[in-house]
């Protein structure tokens, strides 16, 4: 009687064991079987006493087998368990702690900032100072100090970014000459790249804001052959092959005499082609020698010193040089655009 209690128990909770889910499950298994009150073993230990002595040593074998078996699966499943959920932990949970800490994706510079910096290291090594100035300026700087009347159609509202006071987005970098040559006085010799703003209408071609870069060298008796020498270093650094230039009269109020500057078509090598027009030539800056009144408006005496001055859009010239149709991709801020560069 008490032989088949002791094996039904045994086999049934051998199942109940193998078919428990969690921990806890098998904690109220391992109460109900073995617990001092009321556990399953106990009781049928009870029913011992009215035993004959060899029939109770029997039972009591049986009933230890039983126990030990019992104990011993419950243990080696819970092991189980916590192996599985170890393993499940340290898998969502790996961190290996010699890796560096993940940080910011690393970027790059951008390429008008790449082509910026080229040309300050030329022209620093060249002695001429990189010099700063402030994107809103007034009107002084802007206009009048660089012999730009009143008259002038880049004065206009359709052009400038007038702010309320008088100052204005600067539409140039050209007054940065004048701050240096008010501050450093000559001889001097300096550039000026940064962002500038005109107040257009946008599009594949025309952004309101865009990048330039200035230079001027004022001392005794600089001609346009200095000029026309550190225009052809400079394109010759950019481009990096030798480039042809030519200079055309051009209009600036600030110089005179003004100049266009064209360099040979490095597409097709001056025989034309679709990018300069047929013409074999390519506009790439204005430039002249800089005009007695900027001089004299900046407290600098034209019998005694002169210079030139040369402004060239660096956002055009990042254009040329990468092939880029579309002068609004570069503000755009589009990463799979600028991640090419
Ligand atoms: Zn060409």
């Amino acid at each position: 009687m008490l032989d088949r209690s002791i094996q039904e128990l045994e086999s049934g909770s051998l199942a109940r064991i193998a078919s428990a889910d969690t921990a806890e499950e098998l904690e109220t298994i391992r109460v109900e079987l073995l617990g001092r009150k009321g556990g399953a073993l106990v009781e049928i230990s009870k029913g011992m006493g009215k035993l004959a002595a060899e029939e109770r040593a029997r039972i009591g074998k049986l009933l230890n087998g039983a126990k030990q078996k019992l104990e011993g699966a419950l243990d080696a499943r819970l092991q189980e368990f916590s192996a599985v959920s170890l393993a499940r932990k340290l898998d969502a949970e790996w961190v290996d702690l010699t890796l560096p800490a993940p940080g910011p994706r690393r970027g790059h510079l951008h390429p008008i900032t790449r082509i910026q910096q080229e040309i300050e290291d030329l022209f620093v090594s060249l002695g001429f100072a990189v010099l700063d100035g402030p994107e809103v300026e007034t009107e002084d700087h802007n206009f009048d100090a660089l012999n730009i009347p009143a008259t002038h159609p880049a004065r206009d509202a359709q052009d400038t970014f007038w702010l309320d006071g008088g100052d204005l987005l600067r539409t140039h970098t050209s007054p940065v000459q004048v701050r240096g040559m008010r501050s450093l006085g000559p001889p001097l010799r300096m550039i000026a790249p940064g962002r500038v703003f005109r107040n257009e209408s946008v599009d594949a071609s025309h952004e309101h804001t865009f990048y330039q870069l200035e230079g001027m060298m004022i001392d005794r008796e600089v001609s346009v052959a200095h000029l026309i020498y550190f225009m052809k270093t400079m394109l010759t650094a950019i481009f990096q092959r030798e480039v042809s230039v030519r200079l055309r009269p051009g209009f600036f109020p600030f110089v005179e005499p003004g100049f266009e500057l064209d360099i040979q078509c490095l597409i097709c090598g001056g025989t034309g082609c679709q990018v300069c027009k047929q013409s074999g030539w390519v506009e790439q800056l204005g430039c002249g020698l800089v005009h007695p009144n900027v001089l004299r408006l900046s407290g600098i005496d034209p019998d005694e010193w002169n210079g030139f001055a040369f402004g060239l859009g660096l956002t055009r010239l990042v254009m040329m040089r990468y092939g880029i149709d579309d002068i609004r991709w570069l503000q755009s801020g589009d990463l799979r655009f600028l991640e090419q560069f």
